[in-house]
């Protein structure tokens, strides 16, 4: 998954959970309403029972003045309004049917009774009848009023609860989003955080690696190749990450092969300055090098050093029957003959223009002489079609502790011409 849609994932549990939050805690708000209308209109019928009770009394006491009369109505009317609340309040039909069962029948059959005492004059506490009826309704009022009181009490008892459910519901959803928010941070630091960090310091490394390479002719290695299996799993897991690995890695490939290039353009131009096209053989410049270094060596360590020129015999006619482009293959040919016959510590250098010199070192004359001699033969027992044999002359020398590298040569090629004297000869030199 990529970042950005994790962002967006944490951001919708997030609205969700507020959102949650604010339902949970305006049904509770509404719920805890209702049943406090609910407490509150129960009070009212108790307190217009009483009223009624003072109405009664006074009746009885006044033998039924208008005064008395009017307060029972109005007791009468105020339970009524009351009991209506108390059935409004409730949105529960159950509790609704119990609270007409229980409150309303009861107020209704107590109603019934109150018709005598609601008469001008007609009550009368030396009447023995309305005495009696007046205590019928005393102690139906009393029933009455206890299950005002335990509905009441009921009705206290459900908003407690709501009021102790919401605030549970609550807590538990903040804890939710706590907890979301602590996950999402610490997903973000630990696949984000971390990881750039450690990128920065792989990328820092492969740079230096680079640099050491290219001094070294070496290449650097892929990010991915150095990430732990811890690493390597998590960028498997995090788009990103996956992504950006690969575009590095991509990046260093370029970089690399780049590199490989200019190492291959260089390595041409290093051989282009050191050789000779037509033949392969090194040239002056390169044999100025080879010769000096040798040369010190061979007096540094006291080994033998020798050196072997030789010259195509009457190559001219060869060139003058055959053409030019058929001596250059003569050319190269013998060139090739000369690599294959010496040792891979010997250097093969183009001369002039059909004389070549052979640097042996660690070699001593006798056995330059038999090098030179075995070329002699294998060089003249090549047949070139059409042309026939070819062959060379040879001078061999060997090196002369003080001697300077002019006399060296000078000698060897002082012997070469004694060899031209009768050509396809081996001369050593004085
Ligand atoms: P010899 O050495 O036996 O005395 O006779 P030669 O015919 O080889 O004598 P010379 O050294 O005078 O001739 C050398 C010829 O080699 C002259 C030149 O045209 C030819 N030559 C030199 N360089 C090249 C080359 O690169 N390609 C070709 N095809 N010919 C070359
Ligand atoms: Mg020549
Ligand atoms: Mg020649």
């Amino acid at each position: 998954m990529t970042i950005g849609k994790k962002l967006i994932l944490a951001s919708a549990i997030s609205i969700a959970l507020f959102g949650l939050l604010a339902l949970t805690g305006w049904f509770g708000y509404r719920s805890v309403v209702k049943s406090s209308r609910a407490v509150s209109a129960f009070e009212r019928e108790s307190m217009c029972l009483q009223m009624v009770y003072r109405g009664l009394n006074e009746t009885l006491l006044t033998a039924g003045t208008p005064d008395s009369i009017q307060i029972t109505r109005e007791a009468v009317k105020c339970f009524d309004e009351a009991h209506a609340l108390t059935l409004a309040a409730e949105p529960d039909e159950s509790v609704k049917a119990k609270i007409i069962e229980r409150v309303g029948l009861r107020w209704e059959a107590i109603r019934q009774k109150l018709g005598p005492y609601m008469k001008e004059r007609a009550a009368d506490h030396h009447d023995l009848d309305m005495m009696i009826g007046y205590g019928e309704i005393i102690e139906s009022g009393e029933a009455l009023m206890k299950e005002v009181h335990a509905m009441s009490a009921d009705a206290i008892g459900r908003m407690e609860e709501t009021a102790a459910n919401t605030k549970y519901y609550v807590i538990l959803i903040w804890i939710a989003i706590l907890l979301s928010m602590v996950s999402l941070h610490l997903d973000l630091f630990r696949s984000v955080a971390v990881p750039l960090r450690r990128l920065r310091w792989l990328m820092a490394e492969i740079s230096a690696d680079a640099e050491l390479g290219r001094r070294k002719g070496l290449t650097a290695g892929l990010l991915s190749e150095r990430l732990t299996p811890d690493e390597s799993r998590l960028a498997r897991r995090v788009t990103d990450i996956k992504e950006l690995v690969a575009s590095f890695d991509a990046m260093i490939t370029a970089v690399n092969s780049h590199m490989d290039e200019r190492r291959a353009v260089e390595g041409r131009l290093k051989r282009l300055a050191s050789t000779d096209e037509l033949t392969q053989a090194f040239n002056r410049s390169k044999f100025e090098e080879i010769i000096g270094r040798e040369m010190d060596r061979a007096a540094r360590l006291r080994l033998p050093l020798s050196i072997i020129i030789f010259d195509i015999d009457r190559f001219k006619a060869v060139n003058d029957s055959f053409g030019h482009l058929t001596g250059d293959h003569v050319l190269r040919t013998l060139a090739n003959i000369a690599r294959e016959s010496i040792r891979d510590t010997d250097y093969l250098v183009r001369w002039g223009g059909e004389e070549f010199l052979i640097v042996s070192p660690g070699t001593g004359i006798d056995k330059a002489f038999l090098v030179a001699e075995r070329l002699r033969q294998v060089m003249g027992a090549h047949a070139f079609d059409y042309i026939g044999p070819v062959t060379a002359s040879f001078g061999v020398a060997e090196y002369r502790e003080g001697e300077s590298k002019d006399s060296f040569i000078l000698r060897a090629d002082a012997a070469m011409y004694n060899a031209k004297r009768t050509r396809n000869r081996v001369e050593q030199a004085a």
